[in-house]
C-alpha cells in the first residue's frame, strides 16, 4: 500500500524482522502504525534464512513479504522508501519520507546494520552466497566443504573453531589478522586446522561458485567457502540529531561494529524513540531481531497506555472539578430554576421551523422540555447528573422525549453540523486559549441553522467575586460573536430588560441576546 495518513501513534522505520514484528505487535494492540521500509534488509544477498523456527530455508524476500502481509492484515500501512528526516516537535515526532510528512507519538527505529567487507578483489560479489560470516546462518550449508577463514582481527581463531564443528577441512588464512598466540596455535593444531600465512589478494570463483583464494606470493588455496568478519555498522544516521550515536563494539581493541545503546526493551536515551534488531545489537539474528521488535513494541504500547491513562485521569479530574460543585449546588435545593422556559428562547425561536435542537447546559430542563413540546427533536446536555435527573422527571411528567447527555459541551464531541438550533442560555462555558467551547457551539449548527446565545451582562469583578466566580473565566456572547465569519449572519445582538421573579436567575435585570444564522 502506498498511502499514508498524516498522523500515527507509532511510526516504525525499517521493515526487516525487527520492524515487521514490532509493527504487528503494535497493531494487535490496536495502535495506528505506519511502517516505512527502504527494502534492503541485511541478509538480502543470502538465498535463504536459517535458524528461524518453522521458516528454515525461506528466502528473505518471501519471509519479509509474508511479514508485510501480516502488517497489512491488521490494518497497518506501509510506505516503501527511505525516511529522510526524523525530528521532534514538542511531544510528537515529524517524519519525512520522500516529500511526505507524517507525525507519530512514538518511533521504533529498526533500520538494521551495514556490513563493511574486507577489500579483496572478487569477494563482495560472493557475499551471502559462499563468502560468509555466521555459522548459524549458513554453516550447515557448507558442512564438510573446504572452508577458509579470513583473519582480519582477533575473532578469526574463534571463527575457525566454530566452522571446524561443521567441516574437517578448515584453513585459517592469516591475512591481516594477528598471528595466533601459542595457545591458539595449539588448539588449531589439535583440531587439524592449518594456517596459511600471507595476504589474500583475490577471491576466485567460477560458474559453480567460489573456487579458492590467491595469496600475495601467487599461491592458491582451494576453497568452497570463505568466512569473513565484516565490520557491522548500525544504520543510525536518523538518530544523530538527537545525540543518539552508535557506540563501537570492540574485541581486544579490534572494531567489530557499532550499535545504538538501549535498555533491554530497546528504549534509547531520547524519550519516545525505541530501537530493535541489528541497529542496537550487531549479534542479533533474524528470529532474535523479531523478538526484540516485539519487546520494543510492548514497551511502546505500555508507554502510550501510561501516557493516555495519565491524560484520562487529568481529564476526569477536570470534569469532576466542574461537575461536583454543580451537583452539590443542585442537591442543596429542591429546585434551582424557575421551571419556566427562558424568555429569550421563547421569543427567538418563534417563527422557526422545528427541527433538531441542542440545549447546552440544560439544567433542570425547562427549555428542553418546552422545545420538545413545540415539536423540536431535542438533545440536551449538562454536567450535573442531579440536574439531568430532574430534567428527565420533568420531561416524563409532561410526556415528551428528550435525549439527555451527561457531559460538558466540548467533551460531548457532538457530530458536526447536526442541529438546526443550538441554544446556550446563560451557559457556564469555560474560556480556553483555543476557544474550544465557542468553536464547539459553532460546529454543532447545521447550515441554515440558528445559534442562540443568551447571557446576563458581565457583572463587575467585585460583584462576581462576591458570588464566588471570576467572569473572565467564562465565555460571553461577545466571545462567540467574535468567531463568526462571513459564513454567518448575526440576526440579533442586543441587551434587553429581563423580568424573572423566581429561581436562581431572578436577581438579574438584563439579558444579552445574540442570535446568528449559519449561511453555509
Ligand atoms: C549475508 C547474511 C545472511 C544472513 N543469514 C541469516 C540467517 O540465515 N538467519 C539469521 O537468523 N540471520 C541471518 N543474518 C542476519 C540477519 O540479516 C539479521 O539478523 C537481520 O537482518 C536483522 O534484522 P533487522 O530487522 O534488525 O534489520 P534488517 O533486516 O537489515 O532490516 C532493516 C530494514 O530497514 C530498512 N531501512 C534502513 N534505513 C532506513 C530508512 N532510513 N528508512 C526506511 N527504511 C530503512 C532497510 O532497508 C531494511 O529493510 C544474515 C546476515 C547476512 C549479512
Amino acid at each position: 500500500m502506498d498511502q499514508a495518513n498524516d498522523s500515527y501513534e507509532v511510526v516504525v522505520i525499517g521493515g526487516g524482522a525487527a520492524g515487521l514484528a514490532g509493527a504487528v505487535a503494535l497493531l494487535r494492540s490496536r495502535r495506528s502504525v505506519l511502517l516505512v521500509d527502504a527494502g534492503d534488509p541485511r541478509n538480502a544477498p543470502a538465498g535463504h534464512v536459517h535458524n528461524f523456527l518453522t521458516q528454515d530455508g525461506t528466502a528473505p524476500d518471501v519471509l519479509y513479504a509474508a511479514g508485510r502481509t501480516e502488517v497489512q492484515a491488521y490494518g497497518g500501512q506501509i510506505l516503501h522508501g527511505d525516511v529522510d528526516t526524523l525530528e521532534r516537535d514538542d511531544d510528537l515526532f515529524r517524519i519525512q519520507v520522500q516529500g511526505r510528512k507524517v507525525t507519530a507519538r512514538r518511533v521504533l527505529v529498526a533500520t538494521g546494520a551495514r556490513d563493511e567487507l574486507p577489500d579483496i578483489a572478487g569477494l563482495a560479489e560472493r557475499w551471502g552466497i559462499d563468502v560468509l560470516h555466521c555459522p548459524y546462518c549458513h554453516g550447515w550449508e557448507v558442512r564438510d566443504q573446504h572452508i577458509g577463514v579470513l583473519a582480519t582481527g582477533p575473532l578469526a581463531v574463534h571463527q575457525a573453531l566454530m566452522f571446524r564443528q561443521l567441516s574437517a577441512q578448515v584453513t585459517l588464512l592469516q591475512h591481516t589478522g594477528p598471528p595466533p598466540t601459542p595457545e591458539q596455535q595449539e588448539r588449531l593444531a589439535a583440531l587439524g586446522i592449518p594456517v596459511a600465512t600471507g595476504i589474500v589478494t583475490q577471491v576466485d570463483s567460477a560458474a559453480g561458485g567460489l573456487t579458492g583464494i590467491r595469496l600475495a606470493d601467487g599461491s592458491r588455496v582451494k576453497l568452497h567457502a570463505l568466512v569473513v568478519a565484516p565490520v557491522c555498522r548500525a544504520r543510525a544516521e536518523l538518530l544523530a540529531p538527537f545525540g543518539v550515536l552508535p557506540s563501537e563494539v570492540r574485541l581486544d581493541g579490534h572494531l567489530l561494529g557499532t550499535q545504538v545503546e538501549s535498555d533491554p526493551t530497546g528504549s534509547t536515551t531520547e524519550p519516545g524513540i525505541w530501537v530493535a534488531g541489528n541497529v542496537t545489537n550487531i549479534q542479533a539474528q533474524v528470529i532474535s531481531s523479531a523478538a526484540a521488535g516485539l519487546t520494543a513494541a510492548a514497551a511502546i504500547n505500555n508507554d502510550l497506555i501510561t501516557e493516555d491513562t495519565e491524560h484520562a485521569v487529568q481529564t476526569y479530574r477536570d470534569r469532576r472539578a466542574i461537575q461536583d460543585p454543580w451537583d452539590q449546588r443542585y442537591a442543596s435545593m429542591e429546585q434551582m430554576w424557575s421551571g419556566q422556559p427562558n424568555t429569550p428562547l421563547v421569543s427567538e425561536t418563534r417563527g422557526l421551523c422545528p427541527g433538531r435542537a441542542l440545549d447546552v447546559g440544560c439544567g433542570e430542563g425547562a427549555d428542553a422540555v418546552w422545545l420538545a413540546e413545540h415539536g423540536w427533536d431535542v438533545t440536551a446536555l449538562d454536567v450535573s447528573r442531579v440536574a439531568l435527573d430532574r430534567a428527565a422527571d420533568h420531561a416524563e411528567r409532561v410526556g415528551v422525549q428528550v435525549r439527555w447527555l451527561h457531559a460538558g459541551l466540548v467533551e460531548a464531541a457532538l457530530p458536526p453540523a447536526s442541529f438546526d438550533l443550538v441554544s446556550a442560555q446563560y451557559p457556564a462555558l469555560l474560556r480556553t486559549e483555543k476557544h474550544e467551547a465557542e468553536l464547539a457551539l459553532l460546529k454543532a449548527v447545521a447550515p441554515g441553522g440558528v445559534l442562540l446565545v443568551v447571557h446576563h451582562p458581565t457583572p463587575s469583578k467585585e460583584q462576581a467575586n462576591a458570588h464566588g466566580f471570576d467572569p473572565d473565566e467564562y465565555v460571553s456572547p461577545a466571545d462567540v460573536a467574535a468567531l463568526l465569519d462571513d459564513r454567518w449572519r448575526i440576526e440579533v445582538d442586543e441587551t434587553r430588560p429581563r423580568n424573572v421573579t423566581t429561581g436562581a436567575g431572578s436577581g438579574h435585570t438584563q439579558d444579552i441576546v445574540m442570535r446568528a444564522r449559519r449561511l453555509t
